[in-house]
């Protein structure tokens, strides 16, 4: 593992926290971050809760992730939040590409790279969202679907030469108690860093390859052991800075064997 392949778990909390509660659940994660020396850490609070997160979070090791931007800068997109908002809340990263967001709110693969690219100028790092749904994992087109999100967004983070997190998703698993197993998250994973490879061997070996879909506390050491898999993507596990602690914490055992 290369040392910008240190392992990442994040914690997406949707919509959920939104106020004095999220602030209370950034400090119990910020309380966690000591004992978790050798695992990146971050938290994507809803809009209204970022800045107040970032700054509860300021100097502790736990960094803020927008979960969504608007790809312009600035204009009349009432209800949008721009990627230069979120660095001004505090933010370091950004969600982009989630299903809920492709699969609810229309996002195509052509607007979920105009976002990559938006939050890229702006000085975010991107934790772009790929997976399939159980359709087309049943229809046998998991890596053709993966790798069409991918293509979609290759060249902009290629061109970027700035750090980006590749989430694989799978749709079937997220909120659903249903995980891919280690050896099926890592032929989706392994064929993501193939492709990256084929742009260059140093965006393969600098991107890091989160998995998400369900990961608990007890299926997290599995899915982390895998070789091309960085860390987590956390969905309702982020939700108790416990389960998230527990999840970090396996990463962090992992990292120091
Ligand atoms: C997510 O929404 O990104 C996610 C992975 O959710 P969960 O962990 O709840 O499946």
């Amino acid at each position: 593992m290369t040392p910008e392949r240190r392992p990442l778990i994040a914690g997406n909390w949707k919509m959920h926290f939104g106020g004095a509660a999220g602030v209370e659940l950034a400090q119990a994660v910020a309380q966690l971050a000591p004992a978790l020396a050798r695992v990146d850490l971050v938290i994507a609070p809803p809009f209204t809760a970022l800045a107040a997160c970032a700054h509860e979070c300021e100097g502790r090791r736990v960094q803020v992730a927008g979960q969504n931007l608007h790809p312009g800068d600035a204009g009349a997109f009432t209800g949008e939040i721009s990627a230069p908002m979120l660095i001004d809340a505090g933010c370091r990263w950004v969600i982009l590409g989630h299903s809920e967001r492709r699969q609810l709110f229309g996002e195509a693969d052509a607007f979920v790279a105009e976002k990559v690219a938006s939050a890229l100028r702006a000085g975010l790092t991107p934790i772009v969202c790929v997976g399939e749904t159980l359709d087309e994992r049943t229809g046998g087109r998991t890596l053709e679907v993966v790798s069409r999100q991918l293509v979609a967004f290759l060249d902009v983070i290629a061109a970027a030469q700035a750090p980006v997190a590749i989430a694989y998703e799978p749709v079937w698993a997220i909120g659903t108690d249903k995980n891919a197993g280690p050896a099926e998250a890592q032929e989706v994973h392994a064929a993501i860093r193939r492709h990256l490879g084929g742009k260059s061997a140093a965006l393969a070996s600098r991107t890091r390859i989160l998995y998400g879909g369900s990961v608990k506390p007890d299926n997290a050491r599995d899915l982390l052991a895998a070789t091309d898999v960085d860390g987590a993507l956390v969905g309702g596990a982020s939700l108790d800075a416990a389960s998230f602690g527990a999840i970090a914490g396996a990463a962090e055992a992992l990292a120091a064997r």
